[in-house]
């Protein structure tokens, strides 16, 4: 739990470990798939604060939200302006492009049509196997890169129900990763056990009411690219689930 962060650890040798809330606490860079959503917002702030330097990935697939990837810019240089000393450890930021995830996906998220619940029990926005490929690719290029650590907004709390989200599928994911590449790779999910409300006091406390402005205005998830109508939580169509979900934890943060 996030908690479990704010207390004073020590290592074996007696000398305490850094607070990762508080304190860079690695030398070392991350990975951060950042897709201009909330989610990936906050743990690409997470990521700021505890590593020596970031990188980012995001994935164009021929969505229907791809103005998620649009927000990327505006987010990145809305950090700079926030936090320069996040500025300076901000590294590369890539952009793989995957249409065949669309080409093999009948999905409302790559396709015009309604969202909706599907007989399986998983409205159709599931795209199978989504976090897995990206995660796999993230790997492949953080073996190039020589990066160790990937960070990912998967969240098994408040969630539509996708598989691939859960933390069960996630380290075993990892464990295939280091597997297959002979790495040691550590795959962090910072949000994992966060409902959407604590997603938002986790901005708070790494950013401060910049950073929560900053994500309110500037992040976009709605699943319809909706960002007409401008609500307290930020830009959507206010009725698709990610807009739902995203709009009750707003209610329960700013409550
Ligand atoms: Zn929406």
């Amino acid at each position: 739990m996030l908690c479990a962060n704010s207390v004073m650890q020590f290592t074996l040798d007696g000398a305490p470990v850094r607070d990762p809330m508080n304190d860079q606490s690695s030398s070392e860079t991350a990975l951060v798939l950042f897709s201009g959503g909330q989610d990936s917002t906050t743990c690409l702030a997470w990521a700021l604060q505890r590593f020596a330097r970031v990188e980012m990935l995001g994935f164009a697939y021929g969505q229907r939200h791809a103005i998620e990837l649009a927000c990327r810019d505006q987010l990145l240089s809305g950090i700079k302006s926030l936090r320069p000393d996040w500025a300076s450890r901000l590294g590369e930021s890539h952009t793989l492009e995957i249409p065949t995830l669309a080409e093999i996906s009948d999905t409302a998220l790559t396709r015009d049509v309604a969202i909706e619940m599907g007989a399986d029990g998983l409205p159709n926005t599931f795209v199978p196997g989504r976090n897995l490929v990206f995660l796999t690719f993230a790997a492949a290029l953080a073996y190039r890169r020589g990066i160790d650590h990937i960070v990912g907004g998967m969240c098994e709390t408040d969630y539509s129900g996708y598989p691939d989200c859960r933390d069960e599928t996630i380290k075993a994911l990892q464990s295939a990763l280091n597997l297959g590449m002979a790495k040691n790779f550590e795959l962090h999910t910072p949000l994992m056990w966060l409902d959407k409300a604590s997603t938002w006091k986790l901005a708070h406390d790494l950013g401060g009411a910049g950073l929560v402005d900053l994500i309110r205005e500037h992040s976009h998830t709605c699943y319809l690219g909706e960002r007409g109508a401008q609500h307290a939580w930020g830009y959507g169509c206010g009725e698709c689930p990610a807009c739902a979900l995203r709009a009750k934890g707003w209610r329960e943060y700013a409550a």
